[in-house]
């Protein structure tokens, strides 16, 4: 009998998800208030609600923290470690690509890896003759689509969904709705941004059924652009996240999308696709919009480009960015433009996502979690909402009287850490539990989280 050698799976750098001290333990204490002592209030955790526990590691799915526990990551850091924390061949590619050539010349002198991602990210872009434009982060890349917007049509305005996040940056807190972040800055966000409804099953924002959602949004956008457009404020750019990821997870109705893109294009306003957040496999696809078939006139992209390094990009086809062609200085531009770092992980990524088939893993990672995910919500009084798509899918929490119940969303944060798990709470009142993790998340993870998630949950009720 000849014996079969089955290869023993390889250990997970971290080791297994365990709890070795309630987190926040001591050292990530200590360092939370060491790094408050010295850094500018306001940006470390959820200061004063959620005391931050401190990290120190991560690989794949898991992360450890300063006092050794580690969690299953429901998170992906932002939705940035679609590959993974630190997969081996980014970090081989950032160690080789340190020792070579660790920063180039922003728009005056260029290098190979830029040269190199560049064609990559254009061969990817879902419409032809693309052309990359390079930035630092999702907010710069709207910063660069809005710029292109108002160059192209010579209208700066800006129209945006009502749940759309697409950074705080001034130009892209334009489009991003949420009055918490705007009202400090209203007064700079001139001109005032023509705010559209997202057709958002779980909370129609017109009265609808859900057969005329779409249809009733749809006739909406029109008359209020058709309104802007009598008044000569007809915006240059729509912006839309094609699915809205860090306000809810909300996934719009088939369909709409495309009509919204022929919308556009009848009024001659320049539709920018943020897939900031969705992009490179998120949603089961490799960009949302495919879903639709829509081809945007600027695809915007970051978080998961560069497998965990700051970068990002905004895609256009050639002619549409011939507006910034010019003799002399770059219009736009920065010191770390297309830093050979980031380049170099994002060569490594798109490598990553294409040979271990991300897309595809993440697709049918969604078609096992849908029915999870309900359970759970019928299970759980808490959950009022379970949705999502790919590997982005939301619990919204629910009061019993229907209102968001975000302090009992963050006990159920509090709880899952306690138990090993890192989830984030999103949504507009911060009541809805982010499920993002990486798309390279093995099921017994999962299967970790999962119970973990339900055991918080029980807690709250
Ligand atoms: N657009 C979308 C859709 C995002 O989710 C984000 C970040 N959450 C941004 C833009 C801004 O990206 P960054 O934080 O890298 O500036």
């Amino acid at each position: 009998m000849t014996s079969v050698q089955v290869a023993p799976p390889s250990p997970h750098p971290l080791g297994p998800p365990r709890i070795l001290t309630d987190p926040p333990g001591p050292r990530s204490r200590a360092l939370a208030a060491r790094l408050a002592a010295s850094e500018a209030p306001g940006v470390a955790g959820f200061e004063g609600t959620l005391p931050p526990v401190v990290w120190e590691a991560a690989a794949g799915a898991r992360v450890r923290d300063v006092d050794g526990n580690v969690y299953v990551d429901l998170t992906a850091g932002f939705a940035v470690a679609s590959v993974g924390h630190a997969h081996p061949r980014v970090v081989a590619a950032v160690k080789s690509q340190a020792e070579r050539l660790l920063h180039g010349m922003g728009d005056v002198f260029p290098h190979d890896v830029r040269a190199e991602l560049a064609a990559r990210l254009a061969a990817q872009a879902p419409f032809d003759d693309a052309r990359v434009y390079f930035a630092t982060s999702g907010s710069e890349a709207v910063e660069i689509a809005l710029k292109t917007a108002h160059l192209a049509t010579g209208r700066p305005g800006v129209a945006a969904f009502t749940g759309g996040y697409h950074g705080l940056t001034y130009g892209a807190l334009r489009a991003t709705a949420r009055a918490e972040f705007r009202a400090p800055f209203e007064a700079a966000l001139a001109p005032p941004t023509l705010r559209l409804p997202f057709p958002d099953p779980d909370h129609p924002p017109i009265p609808a059924s859900p057969a005329s959602l779409a249809e009733g949004c749809l006739a909406e956008c029109r008359a209020r652009l058709r309104v802007a457009g009598a008044r000569g404020a007809l915006p240059g750019a729509l912006i839309v996240e094609p699915v809205l990821g860090r306000e809810g997870v909300v996934v719009p109705p088939a369909g709409w999308l495309r009509e919204l893109a022929g919308l556009c294009r009848e009024l001659g306003v320049l539709l920018v696709a943020d897939e900031v957040f969705t992009g490179f496999g998120r949603t089961g696809l490799r960009f949302a919009v495919e879903a639709d078939a829509v081809e945007p006139d600027v695809l915007v992209v970051g978080k998961a480009l560069a497998g965990g390094l700051p970068i990002g990009a905004a895609l256009a086809r050639a002619e549409i960015f011939e507006v910034w062609r010019r003799d002399g200085e770059a219009l736009h531009t920065s010191t770390f433009l297309a830093n050979p770092l980031a380049c170099a992980a994002g060569i490594a990524a798109l490598d990553v996502i294409e040979d271990e088939r991300l897309v595809e893993r993440a697709a049918a990672w969604g078609r096992r979690r849908r029915e999870e995910l309900a359970a759970l919500a019928g299970t759980r009084r808490a959950v009022g909402h379970a949705r999502g798509v790919g590997a982005m899918w939301a619990l919204e929490l629910l009061d019993p009287s229907g209102a968001p119940a975000p302090a009992a969303t963050r006990e159920v944060m509090r709880g899952c850490r306690g138990r090993g798990v890192l989830v984030l709470a999103g949504g507009p009142s911060g009541n809805v539990l982010q499920i993002t993790p990486p798309l390279v998340i093995e099921e017994d993870d999962w299967a970790f989280a999962l119970e973990a998630l339900s055991g918080a949950l029980a807690d709250t009720e």
